[in-house]
């Protein structure tokens, strides 16, 4: 049976490419870059060579690029430095509802330590309203996080909008681009973003390393203190061959992204609509348009998603109930109570996220089982009235 990865939000496979340009970063070109002699030149070469790469692709300069170990300490650095930099400036930190838990759990450690976190809500299709960013600044506020696409629903935020509005305020704007770098345009001009998050594993690099944008002049501390590595911004011997990954999936994006996401849409579209048209009592959750290419992510009344989950899984095709990092508890999703879903339809909601290599015949395989599988569940369930 050949298995079916339908959840490319969660990780990506490493592309092959970047995996033979890592390959002699491990071995040969093994060098320390701070290191002087000719085998700490040749990695410190290759990581300015990465930086260059990565800064092109969100029109940054090398220097406004420190690499972290993805997401998650990009997140943490954004709020915490901006946080204990900026402390005697104000103490109000504006964010959404919806972010990942690696800006809202940091925002909670804020609060701990007596910063006031303004926790914005979303509409039904999960957005922020740029306006109500603009009512909540105040002369307090010293950051606003607003991440750029929703990795549950898929929603893309107006970030330029929001992007302006602080800009016009003199106000630093975090974005979580995590779900959108590499798929997305994401210029850091056109946001209009002070600090931008991102993740290699996301777009076909690997785990383990991502960069912080951090545009010049804007004041942030250090989270990881010691060497003098990252112009101080990140201590740490370099993740060379991670870096050199990295930018090998950037530079892959940069040439098929844009036709990536036109073949993404029409295959996301074909399965939104194979399933809402196969299963009777579906909705599908997030905006509509502007959602990410590749995220569908569906309710179904009367079954449970670890069931659905759990029965796709022994037909080979992997799919989330939400996201990985809250799956394995049995809370609802927080961003599907945030649009309005009542506790029972959150429970019951399935996320389908494609990629680079899903086809057609997948897509046609999960219409062919998918809504078997939730006429089995329902046929099985007390709470099931039977179809209209
Ligand atoms: C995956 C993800 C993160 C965390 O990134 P890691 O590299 O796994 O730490 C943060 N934000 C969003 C939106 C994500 O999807």
């Amino acid at each position: 049976m050949e298995r079916i990865y339908l959840d490319y939000a969660a990780t990506t496979p490493t592309h092959p490419e970047v995996v033979k340009a890592m390959q002699p970063y491990f071995y040969d070109k093994f060098g320390n870059a701070s290191s002087l002699y000719s085998f700490g030149q040749e990695a410190k070469a290759a990581l300015e060579e990465s930086r260059q790469k990565v800064a092109d692709f969100i029109g940054a300069k090398p220097e406004e690029i420190v690499f972290t170990s993805g997401g998650s300490e990009s997140n943490n650095t954004a709020l915490k430095g901006v946080a204990f930099a900026l402390r005697g400036k104000g103490n109000r930190i504006i964010t959404s509802v919806v972010e990942h838990h690696a800006v809202g759990e940091p925002g909670k450690f804020l609060a701990k330590e007596g910063f006031e976190i303004i926790t914005l809500p979303v509409d039904s299709n999960g957005l922020v309203d740029p306006d109500a960013v603009r009512k909540a600044l105040n002369d307090k506020t010293i950051l606003v996080s607003i991440m750029h696409a929703n990795n549950e629903i898929g929603t893309i935020q107006p970030i330029t909008e929001m992007g302006r509005i602080c800009r016009e305020k003199g106000v630093l704007f975090h974005t979580d681009a995590v779900q959108a770098v590499g798929h997305l345009p994401t210029m850091v001009s056109e946001l209009t973003v002070d600090l931008l998050s991102a993740s290699g594993h996301k777009f076909y690099g690997p785990k383990g390393v991502g960069f912080l944008y951090i545009r010049r002049g804007t004041k942030i501390k250090p989270l990881i203190q010691g060497g003098d590595q990252e112009r101080r911004f990140r201590a740490g011997t370099e993740n060379t061959a991670g870096i050199v990954g990295l930018a090998k999936a950037v530079e892959i994006a940069a040439v098929e992204m844009e036709e990536e996401g036109k073949k993404l849409t029409q295959l996301r579209d074909a399965l939104i609509k194979g399933i809402l048209k196969a299963v009777p009592d579906s909705r599908l959750n997030g905006h509509p348009a502007q959602r990410l290419p590749n995220n569908v992510n569906i309710s179904f009344a009367y079954v449970e998603g670890e069931s659905m989950l759990l029965n796709l899984d022994l037909e080979g095709i992997a799919v989330s109930t939400g996201s990985a990092c809250t799956s394995s508890s049995l809370e609802p999703s927080s961003v599907l109570l945030a649009i309005g879903l009542p506790a029972e339809s959150a429970h019951g909601s399935i996320r389908f996220t494609l990629g680079k290599w899903t086809t057609q015949a997948h897509v046609d395989r999960v219409l062919d089982i998918f809504p078997k599988i939730v006429a089995k569940l329902r046929a099985m369930s007390p709470l099931y009235p039977g179809d209209k």
